[in-house]
């Protein structure tokens, strides 16, 4: 049976909490110290991709900490990994969604041929905290023609409810910061 190697408090106390990063107001969560320890990484990777095995033909990373997450996730999961990129990155055609940030806007690309229709694809990133860019990515993959299995993130912004934006698709966190 499966057994965690690390416990939800565990990866909490390793994550560090930067003040005013990248800009004022914002309390960043920097998953870098759970990265370098060789016992969390491990977890986390095993952790993110359990509830999913089986049942995924690729996993999708979101640019960039989303990549270091769901490439050993996609090994994991014996899956195919496919890059989510900011505008301008991919060499080849792509097809972009435009999604709100708190001020202004962004996008995210996807290759054209990146999934076959009916591809069961799993999302991966760090965190979720308003959910518009896993909502744009979870978009990009609907309309190649994949299904969304699910989106798996380490840590969930709750008191942003970003599930809100991913209502119709499998949210999986592994620490979740109801309060703020
Ligand atoms: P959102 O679209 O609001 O759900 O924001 C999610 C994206 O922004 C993810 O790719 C995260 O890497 C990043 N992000 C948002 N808020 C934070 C935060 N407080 N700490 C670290 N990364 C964040």
């Amino acid at each position: 049976m499966y057994n965690p190697a690390v416990d939800t408090p565990t990866y909490a106390k390793l994550v560090r909490d930067v003040v005013d990063f990248p800009e004022p107001g914002i309390l960043f969560k920097d998953i870098t110290p759970v990265l370098a320890d060789r016992q969390a990484f491990t977890a986390l990777v095993d952790d993110l991709a359990e509830p999913f095995a089986g049942r995924i033909d690729k996993v999708a990373g979101i640019e960039a900490r989303g990549f270091i997450l769901a490439t050993p996730v996609a090994e994991a999961l014996r899956t195919g990994f496919i890059p989510i990129r900011k505008p301008g990155k991919l060499p080849w055609k792509v097809v972009r969604e435009d999604y709100l940030l708190e001020y202004g806007q962004d996008s995210l690309e996807i290759h054209q041929d990146a999934v076959a229709a009916g591809d069961r694809v799993l999302i991966v990133d760090d965190v979720l905290a308003t959910g518009g860019t896993a909502a744009a990515a979870v978009r990009l993959l609907r309309r190649l023609g994949a299904e969304v299995v699910g989106v798996a993130v380490f840590l969930e912004l709750g008191f942003l409810d970003g599930k809100s934006a991913l209502q119709d698709v499998e949210l999986h966190s592994l620490v979740n910061y109801d309060g703020g």
